[in-house]
């Protein structure tokens, strides 16, 4: 059988509602941090923190404090897809850094402005 289908490039991710509740689930608090500080948290993060490929940290997580990082310069909805992309993270923690951008962008199409608003709560 081909894999002759209209949804050959649509990436497998998380729907809302699981994102959800892996962070219900995980009991994190989500908090902002000036860029510069949440960089210092980066660096002084343990290896199995979520760091990400670009330098330019927009979020961490941080599995000891309990704490999702986010860094507070950036646009409300720039917020919201960082804790969208750390949200993916926590989903499944094995999952590659390229496929985690995918997911976050896929994610952030399906959004509902419920959701968006819920979510935009959160990182307020
Ligand atoms: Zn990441």
């Amino acid at each position: 059988m081909t894999n002759n289908t209209n949804h050959m490039n649509t990436i497998q991710h998380p729907t809302f509602g699981q994102l959800k509740r892996a962070f219900l689930e995980s009991g994190f608090e989500i908090r902002r941090f000036p860029r510069q500080e949440l960089e210092g948290l980066a660096l002084d993060a343990p290896e199995h923190s979520k760091r990400h490929a670009d330098s330019n940290i927009m979020g961490l997580i941080m599995p000891d404090e309990g704490v999702i990082g986010i860094t507070a310069e950036l646009s409300a909805d720039d917020q919201v897809e960082t804790l969208v992309h750390e949200l993916i993270h926590l989903y499944d923690e094995e999952l590659p850094e390229d496929s985690v951008e995918d997911m976050t962008e896929e994610v952030m199409l399906t959004l509902t402005p419920a959701q968006h608003g819920f979510l935009r709560f959160l990182v307020s």
